[in-house]
């Protein structure tokens, strides 16, 4: 039996082609193609402009540059992220500055975000995890800019309005995991020009964006191939579709897991589209098996399941500079020992969702009998 993988590529015929077409023109880079892609990208978003980079972290670092972030400034975060939120700040010299989050939707709190404003704070960074929206609505404050790591959340939308428009400036990823995918690939939505001029220099070793070699800026090689665009924006056109297929994944988990104790499913906001990146369920102590049990009965089925995120980051080895210590967020600490996504991508047929729901109700069944009959 084929393993049920936790992400798997969607890569069409017609996607193919797109790709066979680049190559064949001899404009591998700088060409039409990442033009085109940074148009549809903007107009599903809702955003003025988009500018495409070759990876999710890439986006961040140069939306960060974009708003002006530098040496002595500080921004507010979730520690239950992705290393690459954080990464590129701590380069820049920015000073990072955790808060919890909410258990509920795994996003920052932002009564916690709130308490650690200084005079000091430039940005907060919601993190839309597992494809939910942050609660932005409540991450505005005055002279703070707002940067969305909306690495996982493209096609999501919170009150009518899509994730890429929620911020002041939004990244995305296109790594190979993501709903859309190129291997490695990223953009930044925003609706200020001055931003979008920044981003677009900085990508692109800051150069003037009509004379090459002159340099107005410092910058990088954060630059898209037009090989990566043209698989993008395949993928794109297809993007509510793509979406439509994960929510309904998503539902017949729900459908087939609620009710059990000890599992805490999904919760989606009010005036939440969900893009469900991951389904995330959360493993309590009243369940019978712990996490780490259920994984390896998954696994010993064929069943890959994924730890999203194992640690915090504000436990880690690399950022123990920062000064944080155990019991610092006592939200993200608890979430990370208990989370586990399911297989909920496209390439999943419903049949297997009901394999994967099944095998976690028998051993629900099977350990609660055991742990009833010997009491
Ligand atoms: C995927 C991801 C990123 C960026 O990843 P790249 O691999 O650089 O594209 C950043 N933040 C989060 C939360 C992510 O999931």
């Amino acid at each position: 039996m084929d393993k049920i993988a936790i992400s798997q590529p969607n890569v069409t015929k017609s996607g193919l082609k797109a790709v066979n077409m680049v190559l064949k023109s001899g404009q591998l880079v700088q060409g039409e193609i990442v033009s085109q892609l940074e148009r549809e990208i903007a107009r599903d978003c809702g955003a003025r402009y988009a500018i495409a980079t070759n990876s999710g972290t890439a986006a961040l670092h140069t939306a960060y540059y974009g708003i002006g972030l530098g040496s002595g400034d500080e921004v507010i975060t979730t520690p239950f992220t992705f290393a690459a939120t954080i990464n590129p700040l701590l380069l820049m010299g920015v000073k990072v500055k955790f808060a919890d989050i909410d258990e509920s939707d795994f996003c920052l709190d932002p009564k916690e975000a709130t308490k650690k404003l200084t005079s000091k704070t430039r940005a907060i960074v919601p993190v839309d995890l597992y494809g939910q929206p942050a609660k932005y609505d409540e991450l505005h404050h005055k002279g703070v800019q707002t940067v969305a790591d909306a690495c996982q959340a493209i096609g999501s939308k919170l009150n009518g309005k899509k994730v890429g428009s929620l911020a002041d400036v939004s990244a995305f990823s296109f790594y190979a995991t993501k709903n859309i995918m190129s291997g490695e690939g990223g953009i930044i939505t925003t609706d200020s020009q001055k931003i979008a001029t920044r981003c677009q220099m900085f990508r692109n070793h800051g150069q003037n964006l009509s004379k090459r070699y002159l340099y107005e800026d410092i910058g990088l090689n954060y630059r898209m191939t037009d090989i990566v665009a043209a698989l993008l924006i395949d993928q794109v056109k297809r993007i509510n579709d793509i979406t439509r297929r994960r929510q309904e994944r998503a539902a017949r988990y729900t459908k087939n897991l609620t009710g059990i104790n000890g599992l805490v499913l999904p919760v989606v906001r009010q005036g939440v589209k969900h893009c469900f990146h991951q389904y995330t369920l959360r493993i309590l102590k009243n369940f019978p098996v712990t996490r780490d049990q259920l994984v390896e009965v998954l696994r010993s089925q064929g069943v890959i399941p994924a730890i999203y995120y194992p640690w915090p980051l504000h436990l880690q080895p690399a950022y123990r500079k920062l000064g944080y210590k155990k019991g610092d967020f006592p939200i993200a600490e608890r979430v990370s020992g208990q989370v586990i996504s399911l297989p909920v991508h496209p390439g999943v047929t419903i049949k297997q969702v009901d394999y994967v729901s099944n095998l976690i109700i028998k051993e629900y069944e099977k350990k609660k009998s055991k742990k009833d009959g010997t009491k």
